[in-house]
């Protein structure tokens, strides 16, 4: 699973292809919540405020 910025989504989606060999779901975090989990405060690959989940 990813958090990551729009910049860094190509890469999130390329390392999920790699490591699970199918394609991702992608979600803006925005439009989602989950009642046990928060998403992280910066980018999974920079500092800046994720705005994708990849999973
Ligand atoms: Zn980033």
């Amino acid at each position: 699973m990813y958090c990551v910025c729009e910049e860094h989504l190509a890469r999130a989606i390329d390392e999920f292809l790699e490591i699970y060999e199918m394609p991702p779901d992608i979600y803006v975090l925005e439009e989602v919540s989950f009642t046990d989990w928060s998403a992280p405060s910066h980018c999974d690959f920079c500092g800046k405020i994720p705005e994708f989940l990849v999973v």
